[in-house]
């Protein structure tokens, strides 16, 4: 670089012109803006000027791991959340700020802090022992773009309080701060532990809190409630399942594979945020299958409690008729509920209004009802895609008959030791031919949720884009 004209007074901030930005989470606007002679990049999609207070990530430019996939720290998976949580929002900006290397102190010295971390220091012991700040960085760029470009109020998209404090010691209000949550690896886990236990960084758990405060499903959907370990390019979960007519499942299991103790008590395996996200699947199918099992054991009522939505209809498949006429789903309502029984098998009949029993096809003796059988009897009756809530038992068969389009299985930090089983079914001689399908990954709180897709059509609904635009989808909540 040469000389540069040198003005008596540098204009604070300049912003130069727009241009269109296609990438994998839909077209962005691109501009950079120069503040102090330091040249950034912002980037927005719908008219954030327009909303109360869109999301907006202040991103600090992390070369390692925005371009070069490092997974040393989360720099690279938070950038690709802000954008598809942006592109899910419809609205919203991502300022990258440059300079930002290392938390401010440069490529050169954050490698040589590597460097120390590789012999046993945490980032901010070997910050330190380099003789240099925690954090050298400053948002008096942003701050001043934000008020350019007419966001003076904002969701802040971020794990850090302290960048909230000083953007909002700028001037920034910050409404709420917006946890992307990605999922750690096992290269960055003690890197971002040293982040929370050391820079006052949330830990996941704030993602529950976020959560329970979301006043409904709609609202809550696009708030990206779940984030993907993988790029999440598609469409929201929730509506392809409103959308569509997917057969998907849903499981929580402890690490070692239990859904519940050996005494049958289930209560609870999964937290808070892996119900809020069975209840926002459960508003969003047709009707919702159980085994009988499952309703003698847990007596479950079914609904739609935790987040705001319809009941589906309640399928209880009792080939045997062991269901008793007391159990919650065949006295109360509020949900029509399908009582699928054996050709031969005698039940009582005191029970709701609301239940009708289904016949399924004779059987010869010991075999249990087709799964294709039940999706087909449940289909000619309920729209919509349907549940299989459980038990692991019916799951694991509904998944072995490849019925299934989806599966979510989470998986929570607790060991039982032995108990009720979650997926199990006749398994391969070689690891060659065991099931392996495309997955995404979700961190629900403490819980990990993987999310099988199964079937092709699966693959191909959470692959299409968010159209007609995500501008339209974004802005369902607001104004509805
Ligand atoms: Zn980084």
């Amino acid at each position: 670089m040469t000389s540069m004209h040198r003005r008596s007074v540098p204009p604070p901030l300049v912003v130069g012109p727009s241009s269109s930005l296609p990438t994998e989470h839909g077209t962005f606007t691109i501009r950079s803006f120069t503040h102090n002679g330091i040249t950034h990049a912002v980037m927005s999609m719908g008219s954030p000027e327009k909303r109360d207070a869109p999301l907006v990530r202040v991103h600090s430019e992390c070369l390692t791991g925005d371009a070069l996939g490092s997974h040393r720290c989360d720099c690279g998976d938070q950038l690709t959340a802000a954008l598809a949580a942006i592109a899910a929002s419809g609205h919203g900006l991502l300022i990258y700020m440059t300079q930002h290397e290392g938390r401010g102190i440069g490529l050169a010295a954050k490698l040589q802090a590597y460097a120390l971390q590789d012999g046993g220091l945490d980032t901010v012991s070997a910050n330190r022992a380099l003789g240099l700040p925690d954090d050298a960085r400053d948002y008096d760029a942003a701050a001043a773009v934000l008020r350019e470009l007419g966001c003076p109020r904002i969701r802040l998209l971020s794990s850090n309080p302290s960048k909230q404090e000083a953007l909002e010691a700028l001037g920034i209000e910050v409404a709420s701060r917006v946890r992307l949550p990605v999922a750690d690896r096992p290269e960055n886990s003690r890197y971002l532990m040293s982040k929370r236990l050391r820079m006052n960084h949330d830990v996941p758990s704030h993602l529950e809190e976020e959560l329970s405060a979301v006043p409904s499903t709609r609202q809550a959907r696009h708030e990206p409630p779940i984030g993907s370990h993988l790029p999440l390019n598609g469409r929201d979960v929730y509506d392809i399942l409103s959308d569509e007519a997917e057969v998907v499942a849903q499981l929580a299991q402890s690490q070692d594979g239990f859904i519940a103790t050996s005494t049958g008590d289930a209560c609870f395996v999964s937290g808070r945020t892996d119900r809020t996200h069975l209840h926002r699947v459960r508003a969003s199918v047709g009707a919702v299958l159980v085994g009988a099992q499952t309703v003698i054991a847990d007596d479950p009522q079914l609904t739609v409690r935790a987040v705001e939505g319809e009941n589906p209809v309640r399928v209880v498949l009792d080939p045997r008729g062991r269901v008793p006429t007391e159990s919650t789903v065949l006295r109360t309502g509020p949900a029509a509920t399908l009582w699928m029984i054996g050709a031969e098998a005698t039940v009582g009949s005191d029970v709701g209004d609301h239940v009708r029993v289904v016949r399924l096809p004779p059987m010869g003796a010991g075999e249990t009802a087709a799964p294709q059988t039940v999706i087909a009897l449940i289909r000619e009756r309920v729209p919509g895609s349907i549940l299989v809530e459980g038990g692991g038992r019916t799951v694991s068969r509904f998944l072995s008959a490849g019925v299934l389009d989806r599966l979510f299985l989470t998986t929570a930090p607790v060991f039982i030791g032995d108990g009720v089983p979650g997926i199990r079914f006749e398994g391969s001689e070689v690891m060659a031919q065991a099931l392996r399908t495309p997955f995404r990954r979700f961190e629900l709180g403490e819980d990990i949720c993987t999310e099988y897709l199964l079937s092709p059509a699966a693959v191909e609904h959470s692959s299409q884009a968010p159209v007609p635009n995500s501008v339209t989808v974004g802005s369902t909540p607001s104004t509805g």
